[in-house]
């Protein structure tokens, strides 16, 4: 199913990367609690364990669930291979650790906040130097930021928490041009309203655990390649190296499709560990099977509600994509046609008792870190999600003491309106 082209996203988000008839005809995708396979003779064992057969051996590097979940994420992404992994973090520090070892990344500002806290905690001491660009879409800044040993530039399609949206098309042309990849954290806008690959991403992050499960029941991550990218251009030499396990072949050699989710597999997740489990991976298969309906009722329903908050006289200013402010509306008139997404951000007008006033008057909205749930969520976001991020930080990536960032649910949209002006009212 998975590698029928003409298909449109609401046929291969129910059917892509799965056929019943090589699953005991099973409908729902089974969840194949098991953390080993038998491996059928010495011979084969051998053969799957060079990658020179494809098949499951052990379920920390490969699981039937796990694998129908990233045919269908890469199908839907238009990409040529994909990776799950046990959550969005270990995707993020997996893709970045994979293409830089011992180089340098140029990576945007305006981040989500655990992505920014390893920026300054996790990479540089493994190795992997960080250059910060303060504004993704200023190609000059990138341009000044790219050295010898640059291997990629990182940022997020539309970023967490105010949702700048990136200009994809132009920084992909000026990566390919300094013979980098790009890589996009699509969290936000999901595949359902952005294809970065369209646009020349080469590789794509998700946390899984937000929009793509949809109801908050779950903690999991997905890497996925174009398959379009050089690796051996220059930029990144361990992709050349013989690998012992491979033959003495290197990964591009091994993997010719799919070199950097082949390299993410056999050295990350095998050594690393981090592997998303059976259920987990089902549980998200069955999240995105309504994923065509939810963002599209949440991205209607969060313009509704930033709509009435840039009307608000306690609102000193509303981030979304659809209200204007530096080109951000027409980059999401270009990019994100099918509509803006569920979450955004706004500038309450009231001191910081006020703020903590009007977040526990809210009886609709719940009040915890996560994003894309069925449910309408509410954080003050430089408190709880950019905690990590010191003041002049916040300050430089646009987030604000006053920032208070939403995700709204499938709630009627009314209701969540209501809830809002009950609370401005009591406070
Ligand atoms: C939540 C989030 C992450 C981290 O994902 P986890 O599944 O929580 O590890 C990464 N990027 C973005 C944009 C996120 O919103």
């Amino acid at each position: 199913m998975g590698t029928q082209k003409d298909l449109h996203f609401d046929t291969l988000r129910i059917h892509a990367g799965y056929s019943p008839q090589e699953h005991n005809n099973s409908i729902q995708v089974p969840i194949y609690q098991t953390a080993s396979f038998d491996a059928v003779s010495p011979e084969r064992a051998d053969r799957l364990s060079k990658f020179e057969e494809t098949g499951f051996l052990y379920s920390r590097i490969s699981n039937p669930t796990v694998a129908a979940l990233e045919a269908r994420v890469a199908a839907l992404d238009h990409a040529k291979a994909a990776v799950a992994l046990a959550s969005g973090m270990a995707a993020i520090s997996f893709a970045i650790l994979n293409v830089a070892e011992g180089g340098r990344i140029i990576a945007a500002a305006q981040i989500y906040g655990g992505t920014f806290d390893a920026y300054k905690k996790l990479y540089p001491n493994l190795g992997v130097g960080i250059d910060i660009v303060q504004d993704i879409n200023d190609l000059d800044e990138i341009k000044s930021l790219i050295k010898e040993d640059t291997r990629a530039i990182f940022l997020e399609t539309i970023s967490n928490p105010l949702s700048v949206v990136a200009n994809l098309e132009a920084i992909a042309d000026l990566a390919h041009q300094n013979g980098l990849p790009l890589i996009v954290d699509n969290t936000l806008a999901t595949p359902y309203l952005l294809n970065p690959i369209k646009y020349g991403a080469d590789i794509v992050v998700y946390s899984a655990t937000k929009a793509l499960s949809g109801h908050g029941s779950v903690i999991g991550g997905i890497i996925l390649e174009a398959g379009r990218f050089n690796w051996l251009g220059g930029r990144h030499p361990h992709f050349g190296k013989p690998v012992y396990i491979f033959g003495n072949r290197n990964v591009v050699e091994t993997f010719p499709d799919f070199p950097f989710i082949g390299r993410v597999r056999t050295h990350y997740l095998t050594l690393l560990g981090a592997s998303l489990s059976p259920f987990d991976a089902f549980l998200i298969l069955q999240g995105i099977e309504t994923l065509s309906e939810r963002i599209k009722k949440q991205s209607e329903s969060a313009l509704k509600v930033a709509q009435y908050l840039s009307a608000h006289p306690k609102v000193k200013w509303v981030s979304h994509p659809a209200i204007d402010n530096n080109g951000n509306k027409a980059r999401a008139e270009k990019y994100l046609p099918f509509g803006t997404g569920g979450v955004f951000s706004f500038g309450h007008a009231g001191n910081k008792e006020e703020i903590y006033r009007f977040i526990k008057s809210l009886n609709v909205f719940s009040y915890h870190p996560n994003i894309g749930d069925a449910r309408s969520l509410i954080i003050n976001a430089p408190c709880v999600t950019h905690h990590e991020m010191d003041k002049d930080e916040l300050m430089r990536a646009g987030v604000y003491p006053e920032t208070i960032r939403l995700s709204i649910g499938l709630e009627h949209v009314d209701d969540l309106i209501n809830d809002l002006q009950q609370a401005f009212e009591t406070v």
